[in-house]
């Protein structure tokens, strides 16, 4: 386990605009409270605890990422790297339709079926709702 400093976490959660850099859920709709991620886990993966490695997650993206930094691509067959939210833009590679978080990339595609993005129907009618509302 390892662990950020309070000045370190404030600042990550403060950083990312009260969403999850993953699944852009708001935190103020989260179901918990939200995680730091380290994008490049510390002890399998060699990452660090510097800031840029760091990126706030909603519980569900956090649980489902844990030590993940590639998986293939169902479409490519192409061993492809997750999303790194200090590296690329969000827009590059995901897309909202209709609630459901659609992958444009290989990156996209996923890292979207590795944190299971859209596996919980809440979260797909959340993203509606906060689109009909103006709030996404
Ligand atoms: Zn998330």
């Amino acid at each position: 386990m390892t662990r950020v400093s309070p000045q370190i976490r404030h600042a990550v959660l403060d950083r990312a605009n009260g969403r999850c850099e993953y699944c852009r859920r708001p935190l103020r709709y989260g179901i918990s409270r939200f995680h730091v991620d380290h994008i490049i886990p510390v002890e399998r993966h060699l990452g660090s605890n510097d800031i840029g490695n760091l990126a706030c997650a909603c519980i569900n993206c956090n649980s489902s990422k844990s030590s993940d930094i590639a998986s293939y691509d169902a479409d490519t067959r192409l061993l492809t790297p997750l999303y790194h939210p200090r590296l690329q833009q969000w827009n590059d590679h995901f897309v909202l339709v209709d609630g459901l978080i659609t992958g444009i990339t290989a990156i996209g595609r996923v890292t979207i079926r590795i944190l299971q993005m859209n596996a919980s129907q809440y979260d797909i009618e959340l993203r509606q709702y906060l689109v009909e509302l103006g709030l996404w």
